[in-house]
Formats: structure tokens, sequence, C-alpha cells
């Protein structure tokens, strides 16, 4: 697709799905952007479609392909919504050619992310379990709140998607438990607890809990619930739409071009490190 010669071009991974059209959507309105690509799995109908009429643009002359490797060639970078092991065969891609990554699918197993880890030694990556900036702020008042109040607070993350979703808890839901858990400075992975069913007995103090709702159309609802002795705070975030995350990804990619190899976070992105 036309653009200026400084323009950022972008390969969108996933583009036939959910966020992959919404993406697509956003690069045709984000000045300094050109979609260089649009790639899905070589077994999805949506090979050989023109991308832009499949994300109800209008033909853009992209034509969606499952060779990966060829488009990103004459790309900057890669921007991928796709499903995890899809993740690991365009960071060895992104890798060998030192580019851009911005990763926003969900649900990788810890070997998996350690594979990213080592692939973020060549590309310039971008991970982000929501790329919104709403949730972003939360993540970071949710650290400043757990660093505040003590174990007398139960903390509880809940989180509400729509019915084709096929990870629980949500990557949001396990990013906000991370930032509680630095806040309390403790391990997420020792104190963490997963939904809960039956004798459960009772609740351990200094906890954090995780639920997970599925149904509709919900795009993400998340909530951190801080339960003390007679009070409660509850810190909220709705997503309407899922433009938020494709121009969050988009802003990223933009800010990670021409930054060196290393594995970065929205909160480096947004400059929230340090709230
Ligand atoms: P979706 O199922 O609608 O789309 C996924 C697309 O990836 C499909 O078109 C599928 O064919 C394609 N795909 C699968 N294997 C592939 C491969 N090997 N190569 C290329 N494409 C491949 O899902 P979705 O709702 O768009 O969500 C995708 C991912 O993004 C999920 O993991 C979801 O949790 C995550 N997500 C993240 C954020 C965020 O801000 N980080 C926001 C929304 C969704």
């Amino acid at each position: 697709m036309a653009g200026s010669g400084s323009d950022m071009r972008v390969v969108i991974a996933g583009a036939g799905g959910r966020m992959g059209r919404t993406l697509i959507h956003a690069v045709a309105q984000t000045k300094g952007m050109a979609l260089a690509g649009a790639v899905d799995a070589p077994d999805s109908a949506v090979i050989g479609r023109d991308a832009g009429e499949l994300a109800g643009l209008g033909a853009n002359g992209v034509k969606i392909t499952a060779d990966a490797a060829a488009v990103l060639q004459g790309a900057d970078g890669l921007i991928e919504f796709t499903i995890p092991a899809a993740t690991l065969a365009f960071a060895e891609l992104t890798a060998a050619a030192g580019k851009v990554h911005i990763i926003g699918t969900t649900g990788h197993s810890t070997e998996e992310e350690a594979v990213i880890a080592k692939a973020a030694n060549r590309a310039t990556i971008v991970k982000a379990g929501n790329f919104s900036m709403g949730v972003n702020l939360l993540a970071a008042l949710v650290k400043r709140v757990a660093r505040t109040l003590n174990d007398d607070y139960d903390i509880e993350i809940l989180e509400m998607h729509h019915n084709k979703k096929i990870d629980a808890p949500s990557g949001t839901a396990l990013m906000l438990g991370r930032a509680a858990a630095e806040g309390r400075a403790i391990d997420l992975a020792q104190r963490s607890v997963r939904g809960r069913d039956g004798m459960t007995g009772a609740r351990c103090a200094g906890d954090i809990g995780f639920a997970s709702l599925r149904g509709g159309t919900v795009v993400g609802d998340h909530s951190a619930i801080f339960a003390g002795p007679a009070e409660r705070i509850e810190l909220t975030h709705r997503a309407e739409d899922r433009m938020i995350f494709a121009r969050g990804a988009l802003h990223a990619a933009l800010w990670a071009r021409g930054r060196k190899p290393g594995l970065y976070a929205m909160a480096d992105v947004l400059g929230l490190k340090d709230v």
C-alpha cells in the first residue's frame, strides 16, 4: 500500500482475526504508518483475500499470505495478534531480520515466554497483555495501591470477555496480578489462586485471586478488588472497542522503531515505569 518514504511499514499477522481486521483499519488511519503485508495461517480461509476488503475498508491491494518471511523483507516490523505457537515462529523471523515485533497474543506458557525473551536479543519486542492506555494506567494504579495496603486487604482480579476467548485468566488479568504482586513485593507464581471450586478452605492472607467470566460480545472488563476490613476499593476498566488495543499496538510499533533490541512492556512505551 502506498505511503511516504519515511512511513513505518508494518506487517499485520492474524490479519483475518478480530484484532487483525481492526489493526488494518488502524494502520489506514495512522499518519506515518503503511501496511507492508498481511499474514494469516496457511489453512485459513482468508489467504489470497484483499486485506482492506476483508477489514471493510475497500480493496487496498494487499493480499493476505501465509508467507510471513517474504512480506517481512520489505517491512520495518510485524504486529501480531494470533495464537501462542505462531508467536514463536514469528519471533524467529523478526529476530533473524533484527526487526520490530509487537506481540499482542496472550496465553503463552513459561517455556514460550523464555523463547520470546531470547528472541529479544536481536528483535525489538514490545509485548503486552493489553495495549490500551487505560489498562496500562490501571496497572500502574494497582501497583501503587497494593504497595500502600497490607495483607488485611485481599486482592482479587475479576475479568469478563466474549464467548470466543480461548484462554483464562486473560493476559490483562495476569498483568494486573503481576502489578499487584510487584506492589506488595511478592512472587505472583507463589501466591496466585486461579479459580475456586468445592471445599477450598478459607482464603490465605496475601494470596492474589483470579476469576474469569465468559459471555456475549464483551470486549474486555477488568477489576482489581482490594477487599479489606469493612471497606473495599475497586479499580475497573471496561474496553468498549478493540480499536483501543490496535491504536496502542501501533503507538508501540512507532516507539520501537530504531530502538535497540530488547523485550519492552507498554509501561516503557508510556513512561509509566516509575508510577
Ligand atoms: P481471532 O481468533 O479472531 O484471530 C486470530 C487470528 O490469528 C486468526 O485469523 C487465525 O487464523 C490467525 N492465526 C492462527 N495461527 C496463525 C499463524 N500460524 N500465522 C498467522 N496467523 C495465524 O483472535 P483475536 O480476538 O483477534 O485475538 C488474537 C489474540 O490477541 C488472542 O491471544 C487475544 O487474547 C489477544 N488479544 C490481545 C490484546 C492486547 O491488547 N494484547 C487485545 C485483544 C486480544
